[in-house]
């Protein structure tokens, strides 16, 4: 029997209590945080069932599958589809490396395509073991919340099916959403895009978030024309600013046609495929349109008006720092609960959550110094504060490093791309409150400067540090001009 939840003062039942609950713990949604809970709350002894739809590994219409969004629809295949378009830069870049490409380099996505249906579908069967080996109960179908401790699940062929459950835990993610734009049924999104039969030639991305210039960039890896369309000066609302410059300029040098300020009027089908107008009067001609216009808490079919669970104005379920609702019984955590929508916060709040009610240990998530990646190519990477973030919440003057220099690579290849840092360091205490990079291997260096943040690293504790010669990362620990001093009080330019 599973150990009892400790917080908000609550005492422990009886076994003779709980016995009458089909499981401690039933979560509907199998992906990062669904599967985490349950995973972790089983360990600590609790009885667990998790419900998700079954896994199609090429329709898009069909969006369940254990392992969620990252693994499946996410993340995880849209890494692949960047390394496999990342190679048509390196091949340029293998010629002044001595390399000799004579024949015609041809890029074959049906291949590329199998081999990452191939590998999510081996990763759902991976996941699937793992909620088998804790002993979690998976069962296929539908969930939705009939009570404080009452789930349905429909199963595919109709059959509803009826358990109870001590505590509830929805990990139901979220869902892409389409602006309502007329021919708006003729784009896609990434769902879609992930599963795409033929490669696009000519492709238009409408949006500037992470999903935007992630597939901006692969498609353009991979050979397509193509057109980004975004409402702001810049991609990347909420980024340092001068870090988005960085990004917008490296697209544009990787042969992306770049339309700020811009937004789609209309979609209309032709013979010659799709032809998209704009609202500043451009007409353009595409095999495909990619709406990357954010994503949206997937609550709607889970009857949780019926329990009472609040939402907020998003649609996000409302919970507390513990991911509890105001329902005591049932919880949420990931996407669904909008509160930092990335795959490892998912993780941290499911941890917390099996830590809190089972596992005796109350444990909120700890939502600072979260560093987070853009798979543009170039990627882009942070951790902590924004220059912008960092005026605005000062309370001493800021100090700003930056280094823009050209990559060792580079100069034996001969692209024209400057990789760029960036630390934002408190002017009284030393503490450095943000690092930003953008250029290869950014996310990889950033996790590293991670943990120096979260241990409350100074600039002079990362001056102090050896670098490792020749590398991009030791720019990091020799940073030693100043680029500017930012008077504490001063107004953050107006983001972009
Ligand atoms: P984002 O919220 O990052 O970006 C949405 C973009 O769509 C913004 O540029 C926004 O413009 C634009 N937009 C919204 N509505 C409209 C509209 N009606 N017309 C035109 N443009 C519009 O969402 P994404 O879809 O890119 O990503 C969804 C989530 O997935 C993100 O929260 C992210 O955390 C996560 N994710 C994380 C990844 C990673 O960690 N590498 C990768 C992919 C996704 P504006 O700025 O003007 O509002």
């Amino acid at each position: 029997m599973a150990r009892k939840m400790l917080i908000d003062g609550e005492v422990n039942q009886s076994n003779e209590q709980e016995s009458h609950y089909d499981f401690d713990l039933f979560v509907i949604g199998a992906g990062s945080g669904g599967v985490r809970a349950s995973r972790f709350s089983a360990n600590y002894g609790a009885k667990v069932a998790i419900c998700e739809l079954p896994f199609h590994p090429i329709s898009s219409e069909v969006v369940g599958g254990v392992g969620g969004t990252c693994v499946l629809r996410g993340c995880v295949p849209k890494k692949i589809l960047v390394y496999g378009a990342s190679f048509g830069g390196d091949i340029e870049d293998a010629r002044n490396y001595g390399w000799e490409i004579n024949e015609k380099v041809e890029f074959n996505w049906k291949k590329l395509l199998q081999k990452k249906t191939d590998e999510i579908t081996r990763l759902n069967g991976i996941y699937k073991r793992l909620l088998s080996n804790a002993g979690v109960k998976l069962l296929e179908g539908e969930g939705k919340v009939v009570g404080p401790n009452e789930v349905e699940v429909t199963q595919l062929d109709g059959t509803k099916l009826s358990y109870s459950a001590k505590h509830i835990l929805i990990s139901t993610g979220n869902r892409a959403q389409r602006p309502n734009i007329p021919g708006q049924e003729l784009a896609i999104t990434s769902d879609e895009a992930l599963s795409l039969e033929d490669m696009p030639k000519r492709a238009v991305v409408l949006g500037g978030g992470y999903i935007a210039v992630e597939f901006a960039s692969i498609w353009r890896g991979m050979g397509a024309t193509v057109d980004l369309v975004f409402r702001k000066e810049l991609p990347l609302r909420g980024f340092d600013d001068e870090m988005r410059a960085v990004v917008a300029r490296n697209l544009e040098g990787r042969g992306i046609n770049l339309h700020p300020r811009t937004t789609l009027t209309q979609l209309i089908k032709t013979e010659n495929g799709i032809k998209v107008s704009t609202d500043h009067g451009e007409e353009f001609l595409a095999d495909v349109v990619l709406f990357a216009t954010g994503r949206a808490p997937y609550t709607k079919r889970l009857n949780l008006e019926t329990a009472g669970v609040e939402l907020d104005s998003t649609g996000a379920i409302k919970v507390d720092e513990y991911s509890r609702t105001n329902i005591p019984s049932i919880w949420a955590v990931g996407d669904v609960t909008n509160r930092m929508n990335l795959t490892p916060v998912a993780l941290m709040e499911g941890t917390c959550f099996a830590k809190t009610v089972f596992g005796g240990q109350p444990c909120k998530p700890d939502y600072r110094d979260v560093p987070s990646a853009v798979f543009s190519i170039p990627p882009l990477s942070v951790v902590g504060l924004s220059e912008e973030q960092a005026i605005e919440q000062a309370k001493n003057d800021i100090l700003v490093f930056t280094s823009t220099f050209n990559p060792m690579k580079n100069t034996i290849s001969g692209r024209q791309e400057k990789t760029v840092m960036k630390l934002v360091v408190d002017a009284e205490t030393d503490k450095v409150l943000g690092a930003s990079m953008c250029g290869p291997d950014a996310p990889e260096i950033i996790q590293g400067i991670a943990v120096a943040l979260k241990c409350g690293a100074t600039k002079a504790q990362l001056d102090s540090t050896v670098g490792i010669h020749p590398s991009t990362a030791e720019e990091f620990v020799t940073m030693r001009s100043l680029t500017r001093r930012i008077t504490a009080g001063s107004k953050p330019k107006t983001s972009l």
